[in-house]
């Protein structure tokens, strides 16, 4: 037949809309948006001569059934774009901590404390005498137990928890921080802004490379409120450098007396030995050095919710307790319950390593990610020969501002497949029914499975699967 026929017989618009089936949807802009978006897709793959794919896809020889794939494939695009809020995505990244990508997955025991925290619950309500609880009463406990301080407080995130920190101790004072660490966190989120914000005044200290501890105490006056040391997470000063420690600045600031506030970032909750990296500063070791706040995010190395975890002692926890600015930035019940079972798995001896998928990931031996590539290229070959699927090393960063400069041992499997390029296959496994997130490199189409869990291979191998090579 010839394609100017295969065109005449394209159902005309009106025609098409008033298909018994469209009934129960309501015939409105978004139905005939998504009718004309099919139809064009057809008339495309026709324009481009592309008569078997036409045929096998839509079966445009008998009409009768052409029409009727073009309404299913209609409301199949209508649900998807009336699909709103967040979809589940495979990473195959290889990064832990994608800030792109929702930072920390939650640990099942948290996914299910969150599915508790939905309906009604003991939030703010005392079982044992039926009175008025405290939200606090779920998280501070486990919080002062497990990091060994005199008191604790989670917030919203860790952007609250410095601005809290600063506004209750250092409201209208002066506070002290070294050149090198006024830092942006990224999305715009920098450390001098933040400190006005909180209504203090910064005064610089030292240099961007070197600062030391006199340059901290001759910049000591009535003013002063507060000395601040913020981790510099997301990048690496090399060469002629110098800084003054926790332990130092602790002490001076205690002879001062003032408090010393360390932002973390990313709060390495275990001992330091159990990262395969290092540079990232421990929470116990900070406050063990004499930091008397310490704060750190909930969703980086700890592999929680999104949070803001303030620890310290409570001559200088009390005043965040008592701000306004508390109940602002409060941490909402679901990220409570996702919290409490997060910092629960870290109470059990071994489970935070194992029960966590950030620090699964990050720790992951490259023997366990050597075998989890060998499987999705099995899977992939079971399913299809389209594709040369090749096992390769690659390095890996953790994200999320952790272990900045320092890259994981790990592997990857590349794919390549005749009739699609590098480029095309990441955006059809992106645009994919459960979209996968790899990356590309030397020309190249890598999924790194660290990042991908080993109930998500088959899956990974499926959406490979389906896709549907261009014919050149
Ligand atoms: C990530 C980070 C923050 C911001 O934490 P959020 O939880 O994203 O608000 C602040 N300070 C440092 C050093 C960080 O690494």
């Amino acid at each position: 037949m010839e394609l100017q026929e295969y065109l005449r017989r394209l159902p005309q618009m009106d025609r098409f809309l008033s298909h018994p089936l469209f009934a129960s949807v309501g015939r409105d802009g978004r139905l005939k948006e998504a009718a004309a978006c099919e139809l064009e897709r057809l008339r495309d793959l026709l324009r481009r001569d592309e008569i078997t794919q036409a045929q096998q896809l839509y079966r445009i020889d008998d009409a009768a059934q052409m029409e009727e794939i073009l309404v299913r494939r209609t409301l199949m695009r209508l649900q998807e774009m009336e699909r709103h809020g967040l979809r589940r995505v495979i990473n195959g990244t290889g990064v832990a901590l994608h800030t792109n990508l929702g930072r920390a997955p939650l640990a099942k025991e948290a996914v299910e404390a969150v599915q508790v925290a939905a309906g009604y619950s003991n939030l703010e309500y005392d079982l044992e005498t039926g009175a008025r609880g405290s939200r606090g009463s779920h998280i501070e406990p486990l919080l002062c137990r497990q990091f060994g301080c005199e008191d604790a407080l989670a917030v919203n995130n860790n952007a609250a928890a410095i601005l809290l920190a600063l506004r209750a101790a250092a409201k209208g004072g002066e506070v002290l921080l070294s050149r090198g660490e006024l830092v942006e966190i990224g999305d715009g989120f920098r450390i001098p802004e933040i400190l006005a914000e909180s209504g203090a005044v910064l005064v610089e200290v030292g240099t961007t490379n070197r600062t030391h501890l006199r340059d901290y105490l001759d910049a000591v006056t009535p003013r002063t409120a507060a000395i601040l040391k913020v981790h510099t997470s997301n990048f690496k000063v090399v060469g002629f450098t110098s800084e003054v420690s926790v332990r130092e600045l602790a002490a001076a600031a205690t002879e001062k007396g003032l408090p010393l506030i360390v932002d973390l970032g990313s709060g390495a909750a275990l001992p330091a030995q159990e990262y395969p990296f290092d540079g990232e500063p421990s929470v116990q070791q900070a406050l063990a050095d004499g930091a008397d706040i310490v704060c750190f995010s909930g969703d980086k190395l700890l592999g929680g919710p999104q949070a803001g975890i303030l620890l310290g002692k409570k001559r200088w926890m009390e005043p965040m307790r008592r701000c306004p600015l508390t109940r602002a930035l409060r941490l909402d019940k679901l990220s409570i319950a996702a919290l409490a079972a997060t910092l629960e798995l870290y109470g059990r001896e071994g489970a935070a390593k194992t029960s966590l998928p950030v620090l699964e990931s990050v720790c992951a031996s490259e023997e366990t990610l050597l075998r989890r590539a060998k499987r999705l290229q099995e899977l992939v070959y079971a399913k299809t020969d389209r594709y040369q699927a090749e096992l390769v090393r690659r390095k890996r960063p953790v994200g999320g501002g952790s272990a900045p400069g320092q890259l994981l041992d790990g592997w990857a499997v590349s794919f390549q497949a005749e009739g699609i390029s590098a480029v095309e296959l990441e955006q059809a496994l992106r645009q994919g029914s459960v979209p996968v997130i790899g990356y590309l490199a030397d020309k190249r189409f890598f999924l790194d499975v660290a990042t991908i869990r080993e109930e998500e291979l088959e899956e990974t191998a499926c959406q490979l699967a389906q896709i549907q090579p261009k014919k050149s």
